[in-house]
């Protein structure tokens, strides 16, 4: 090797130096010392080569032999404090007192709130809750209910036919309304029975501000001995005071259900405009709302669920769960509850 292919080889080593200590992590500064500084690193090795130039080239690849070692040795000091700086930098910006950063947690669908609160409402009138399928046989749906086969009663209901049949041979449905599981409640149960049922029914219905094919009811049943009007009116007064406050009052006019006699169709004074009429358009200024059907069990239904009508009485009453929600909420359109518009219900 002569003095210039020495040279070289020292450049060499400067270079793979310089790449090996800018990569160089906090725990391998010292890998990178030992490598190139150490007893056998490439400098040492180099410059022990040094033995067989002349003096002359010896003073001058030993000076830059040197010069180079000065070199390496304040890199490597230098990268030391920068890694170190950095770190002492990374914990100066954590601050372990800082609240956490927030995660949303959703809400309760609008419906489901209504839902609830109607629930609570009526179980502090002691009604508990009952459920039945969505999928319904004819009978409960309807026949028990006191609409025989081709009764017009029917044709209020535009119903869903799920294409299969039930054990005697009808098809089965889509649930109109949640009546069948009053009865479905009362076939053959202990009386006295005092239940609520929430939940969703379905009706082929044309979507608009005020329809839609799925949608929500509840119903109320108290079946007893000797259950008069006047408990389902002092019933469905206390309900409605406890849900919209202690002004709301509670009127009956005459109606008509196939599963109730008297029926009534039953309105709530205007929650909007206190009932005052005046200009507005949720009553359309009549100062009361339409808010649910009741009436007094009709005595065939009671028949159909296997208990003397002589011996028992009942009153029933239903509603549908979206009126109420877009009371309590102020809610103008039906279909919003449905579209599921996050800009809406963060407004709730
Ligand atoms: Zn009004």
């Amino acid at each position: 090797m002569n003095a210039s292919e020495w040279k070289e080889k020292l450049s060499r080593v400067g270079e793979s130096f310089s790449s090996a200590i800018s990569g160089a992590a906090a725990g391998n500064i010292a890998e990178v010392e030992l490598q190139f500084l150490g007893r056998k690193g490439e400098l040492a090795l180099l410059l022990r080569d040094l033995g067989s130039f002349t003096i002359e080239e010896k003073k001058e690849l030993g000076r830059l032999g040197n010069e180079l070692k000065a070199r390496l040795v304040a890199a490597l000091e230098a990268r030391e404090a920068e890694l170190g700086a950095g770190r002492a930098k990374a914990a100066a910006g954590l601050d372990l007192t800082l609240s956490g950063r927030p995660f949303p947690k959703g809400s309760l669908h609008p419906i489901t709130q209504a839902m609830d609160r109607i629930t609570v409402s009526l179980m502090k009138l002691g009604f508990s809750v009952a459920e039945g399928p969505h999928v319904e046989e004819d009978h409960y749906n309807f026949e028990a209910l006191n609409f025989p086969a081709d009764h017009p009663a029917r044709d209020m209901q535009d119903t869903f036919y799920a294409g299969v049949k039930d054990a005697s041979g009808k098809d089965m449905l889509l649930r109109t309304h949640t009546s069948p599981v009053q009865i479905r409640s009362m076939k053959g149960a202990q009386l006295p029975l005092r239940i609520i049922s929430p939940g969703r029914v379905f009706r082929s219905e044309a979507v608009d501000a005020s329809h839609s094919f799925v949608f929500h009811q509840m119903e109320g049943l108290y079946v007893d001995k000797a259950v008069s009007m006047a408990d389902l009116r002092w019933t469905l007064d206390a309900f409605i005071k406890d849900l919209f406050g202690s002004a709301a009052k509670v009127r009956f006019a005459p109606s008509y259900f196939p599963f109730v006699e008297p029926g009534a169709q039953v309105e709530v004074s205007c929650v909007f405009c206190g009932g005052k009429a005046d200009k507005c358009p949720v009553c359309k200024s009549t100062g009361w709302l339409e808010m649910l059907g009741a009436g007094m069990v009709h005595p065939n239904v009671l028949k159909a669920c296997g208990h003397d009508p002589e011996k028992w009485s009942g009153f029933a009453f239903g509603a549908g769960v979206e009126r109420f929600a877009m009371l309590l909420f102020g809610i103008k359109d039906m279909r919003m509850f449905y579209e599921n518009d996050l800009r809406v219900w963060k407004q709730l």
